[in-house]
């Protein structure tokens, strides 16, 4: 039956989920394509300034200028206004939706906030010195109106210090929203231990079960998980934006409801003693069988290593699913005839396994092409050593002796453009070179012409990742087909234009060459004490649009657990 709001509020209250004024979003005021048709061809100066020219396009080129009061006094004006319709609208939500760059013109670049040292820092306090100035006027009329915000990757998340943004603002901290490792959340629990060192109330924004596709009405079961992952952030952070009220299907979502509820009382209950608890109460009779049950899910579940399409596809496919609806049907034979929640949760997950039976073929041949193309960057791989003779510059297909791994994508697609990579090492130097095919040499985009100038992802460009020491920080080289390139440290922990390497790249009729020499003594660690974590990865800009990897096993590039480790062998100087 249809609920009333007010019985969804009550439920939501019994359920430990409501949301304090200052949590829950009632205004969420954005910029793109908002501001373009009302203002673009009158205030072109409202707009930012990229390469002498204003523009309004999607992110990261999509935000406002930051330094005209004009902006500022309008996006007041425009949020008052919102506020006075709907005086019960209390907690406001300024852009925050994507990685930015910053406006150019010179009342920009002459701000306090720019002045800075560090360019990531710079994005940070450009960012929230901006909300904070919008807040501060709506706050002369209003003063008892909440702000939220969040951190965007390595965009922006530092809090900024020629600012405070003060108790009316709560910061929610970008996690990683689908992954069960506690490896991919040490960069947002670093971040959170910052916000609140700053004194700044924090919320934490990610979950297991986000509310977006991948996980949209799955069995998505990690009452283990979700344990860890509420540990990790306690004491750093006053709650999470996510959780399991969001209209999953309820049998998919009841144990990890109740043992959540349970935890935000002690964290350090213990899991597997409230899944017996719950199962105890739900599934009389089958108690041993439904925990059997839940132990499969979790597992499948944190083994995912990254986002497919379809979770048919790799997560939940049918062979995967298998375990656990026999032992759904196990605790069909021995649960209570009366017990409606097994009844549903019985007829929710067989809809749901005959869904991934249909895709059985096409997941199955999708699992053999993957299984072959990562065949070649399994395992550590060992770095053959550079002939003294060796002339970089050239095609490295011709570097002797040189490890060639092929370029590929998860999913495979019509006019794949094949590229490869090859490796080599001395002992000062690693050397990188790639041969990357293009059937529209014509259309290919290089526009950044220097280090570090422009943006780099609109160009066709190779992302070299770097992990010398997979608990610290790693380089992220983007490079052109210019041989221009750009580097960002992961973490940001020193200044990347002082990062060392020579670059050579050739055009070709239809492909393009680059060839890399990065000194090693650059690096803490080198790759002869313990493998590095490496990998690269092409994005295509020519054409249709392609993202391909030399070990890529879904579109997020930064998982660095899955990546191929190098290792360098003794030498003998
Ligand atoms: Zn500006």
């Amino acid at each position: 039956r249809a609920y009333s709001s007010e019985d969804l509020a009550l439920f939501s209250r019994r359920m430990l989920c409501s949301q304090p004024l200052w949590a829950g979003m009632d205004i969420y005021y954005i910029y793109l394509n908002r501001w373009k048709k009302r203002f673009f061809a009158e205030h072109p100066e409202y707009f930012m300034l990229r390469d002498g020219e204003r523009v309004a396009e999607n992110y990261p080129n999509h935000m406002p200028c930051f330094s005209n009061p004009a902006v500022i006094r309008q996006t007041a004006a425009d949020i008052i206004k919102q506020i006075n319709q709907s005086p019960g609208k209390k907690c406001i939500k300024i852009f925050s939706d994507a990685p930015i760059n910053l406006c150019q013109c010179p009342q920009c670049q002459a701000m306090p906030e720019r002045q800075l040292a560090d360019p990531e820092l710079i994005t940070s306090e450009a960012v929230y010195g901006f909300q904070k100035r919008i807040a501060d006027i709506i706050h002369q009329s209003h003063p008892d109106v909440y702000f939220l915000t969040q951190t965007k990757g390595k965009s922006y998340y530092a809090p900024p210090q020629l600012c405070k943004l003060g108790e009316r603002f709560t910061v929610n901290i970008l996690a990683s929203p689908h992954l069960c490792n506690v490896s991919s959340l040490s960069f947002a629990v670093d971040v959170a231990r910052q916000w609140q060192a700053a004194g700044q109330r924090s919320m934490f924004f990610g979950y297991p079960r986000y509310t977006d596709k991948p996980t949209k009405n799955m069995p998505v079961m990690t009452p283990q998980f979700n344990a860890e992952y509420l540990r990790l952030f306690a004491g750093l952070s006053s709650g999470t934006i996510s959780s399991e009220m969001n209209f999953n299907p309820y049998s998919f979502s009841a144990l990890n409801q109740f043992v959540q509820a349970r935890l935000l009382f002690e964290v350090n209950s213990d899991v597997a003693a409230l899944i017996q608890e719950f199962c105890a109460f739900a599934y009389p009779g089958a108690e041993k069988e439904m925990a059997g049950f839940y132990q499969a899910m979790e597992q499948l579940y944190i083994r995912r290593r990254d986002i497919s399409e379809n979770p048919y596809y790799d997560v939940y496919s049918a062979d995967k699913l298998a375990a656990p609806w026999a032992w759904l049907n196990e605790a069909q034979a021995k649960v209570k005839d009366d017990s409606q929640f097994f009844a549903q949760l019985y007829q929710d997950f067989q809809q749901f396994y005959e869904g991934s039976q249909k895709e059985e073929e096409n997941s199955r041949k999708l699992a053999a092409w993957n299984e072959q193309r990562l065949q070649a960057s399994t395992g550590t791989l060992k770095l053959p050593l550079a002939s003294s003779a060796l002339d970089w510059k050239s095609s490295a297909q011709l570097w002797p002796g040189a490890l060639k791994l092929d370029f590929s994508a998860p999913q495979q697609s019509e006019d794949f453009q094949a590229a490869s990579l090859y490796l080599l090492c001395d002992s000062a130097h690693l050397y990188l070179g790639i041969v990357a095919q293009e059937s529209n040499m014509a259309a290919l985009q290089a526009s950044c012409q220097e280090n570090f100038k422009g943006n780099f992802w609109n160009d066709d460009n190779f992302e070299i990742m770097l992990v010398p020491d997979k608990a610290g920080s790693y380089e992220q080289i983007v490079i052109n087909a210019n041989a221009a390139y750009r580097v960002l440290t992961q973490p940001k922990t020193r200044d990347n234009r002082e990062f060392q390497m020579e670059t050579h790249a050739q055009k070709l009729a239809h492909s393009w060459l680059l060839s890399m020499k990065i000194p090693l003594s650059q690096f803490e660690t080198a790759p002869s004490a313990q493998p590095w974590h490496f990998n690269a990865f092409r994005n295509r800009a020519a054409g249709a649009k392609q993202n391909s990897g030399i070990r890529m096993l879904g579109p997020n590039f930064h998982i660095l657990d899955d990546y191929v480790k190098i290792i360098v062998p003794p030498q003998n100087h």
